[in-house]
């Protein structure tokens, strides 16, 4: 799989400072910000600093110093919103899950009972 990065993309912009956020954890691996049109009442995106599209992306081409450092800026992001009675992390990737930035984002949600993930596929 070939993995093209826009570097115009909106989560490239505010990692460059060229657009505000509103942050909750940052170390020199991560960004973990508000999403600006948030769909429950905890709604937070971890992103890596490095430039990848996808979740498939940064799996393959990260280095382990990146998926670590990753990995604790998600959990600090869960410690710092105080998500004890449950949360859901999605990773959107590419048309047919709706991805929208194409920068690798981890989406945390929280604050309410989320109800089940997909509409099951019948039978
Ligand atoms: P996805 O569909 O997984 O690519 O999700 C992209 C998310 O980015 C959406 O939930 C948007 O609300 C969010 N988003 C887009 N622009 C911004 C921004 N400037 N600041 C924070 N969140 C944003």
């Amino acid at each position: 799989m070939q993995f093209t990065y826009d570097p115009q993309n909106v989560f490239a912009r505010i990692l460059r400072g060229e657009i505000p956020n509103k942050t909750v954890f940052e170390n020199d691996w991560a960004l973990a910000f508000h999403d600006i049109n948030p769909q429950a009442p905890v709604h937070v995106m971890v992103i890596p600093k490095g430039p990848y599209v996808s979740l498939d992306h940064f799996a393959r081409d990260g280095t382990a110093q990146e998926h670590l450092g990753f990995m604790r800026a998600v959990a600090a992001t869960c410690d710092l919103l105080g998500v004890q009675d449950g949360f859901r992390a999605i990773a959107n990737s590419r048309d047919h899950a709706h991805q929208e930035v194409p920068h690798y984002h981890l989406h945390i949600l929280a604050g309410r009972p989320l109800g089940p993930m997909l509409v099951p596929v019948k039978g």
